[in-house]
């Protein structure tokens, strides 16, 4: 059985998006940890959160994978929206403190001309500060597609800032459209884009996967989420990544082009497709 979820809205509350997440065949989810678009986040709810928490003991989950706000730039050139930018980190990382064990996956930034290793230098420098020894929750840093000046577009850079970190807090969550478009041809060798990624960062830094299929072909560094099986990556590399050694045990969140009753389908689909 693999830990397969989608991203659900939390806004009704985190016993609530359990319960949404078993009647689409889940047993795993992202959640955004604030307004995806913006910086406003709702209320905490600690009673709310343990009894989720319960319930998804209770119903076999698989580890949530929390996603941040795609506005938070820990990169940006300007100090004060740096700054702010930290901040918000911070502010999401108390959060997910109601939601212990669980992952905190972020895009690790845009550099705005100041090169990619200013950028690893600033992203690694928030992180040092955000993260407290002892810390229950694992950040895991997005692989990009390498859009624009996007930070983390190739395993090298994710590997700088976890070096940088030096915290055993910080991982890895590949997203199969991000990780295409940048060049890594999961489609024709999948066990050499693993090994490679083990031989540069380390596999046990692997912590979570985005799993979507991608509109445009390899190395297109454009970033364009297409539905399981209906772009380049095609169901066969889906059927491949859901049974491999090395990927079957992680949380798998699929951020496809879908409303819940498409993502119950892939759900499905995926599930049929185990071995
Ligand atoms: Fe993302
Ligand atoms: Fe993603
Ligand atoms: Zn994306």
């Amino acid at each position: 059985m693999r830990y397969i979820g989608c991203h659900l809205s939390t806004t009704g509350g985190f016993v609530s998006t359990v319960k949404t997440a078993c009647g689409i065949g889940a047993n795993t989810f992202a959640f955004f940890t604030r307004n995806p678009r913006g910086s406003r986040a709702k209320e905490e709810d600690p009673a709310d959160c343990a009894a989720a928490m319960a319930l998804m003991r209770e119903s076999g989950f698989g580890t949530l994978v929390a996603h941040g706000s795609y506005t938070m730039n820990l990169c940006t050139a300007d100090p004060e929206a740096r700054e702010f930018a930290a901040q918000i980190l911070c502010d999401d990382l108390r959060r997910m403190r109601l939601l212990p064990g669980n992952y905190y996956n972020f895009h690790p930034g845009s550099h705005v001309g100041q090169g990619t290793d200013a950028g690893i230098e600033m992203i690694s420098d928030a992180l040092k500060k955000a993260l407290a020894p002892g810390y229950p929750v694992t950040v895991l840093l997005e692989a990009m597609a390498g859009k624009g000046s996007e930070v983390g577009g190739d395993f090298a850079q994710l590997k700088k800032i976890i070096d940088c970190v030096g915290s055993d807090n910080v991982g890895v969550c590949l997203d199969t459209c991000h990780i295409f478009d940048g060049g890594y041809d999961i489609v024709n060798d999948l066990d050499g884009v693993l090994a490679e990624f083990d031989c540069v960062v380390g596999i046990d830094r692997l912590k979570a996967l985005h799993l979507n299929d991608s509109k445009n072909p390899l190395g297109s560094h454009k970033d364009r989420h297409e539905c399981i099986g209906e772009g380049y990556l095609g169901m066969e590399t889906f059927q491949k990544i859901i049974n491999h050694p090395a990927l079957k045990e992680l949380p798998m969140i699929l951020e496809t082009p879908n409303e819940l009753p498409g993502y119950q389908k892939e759900i499905a689909l995926l599930r049929a497709a185990e071995r």
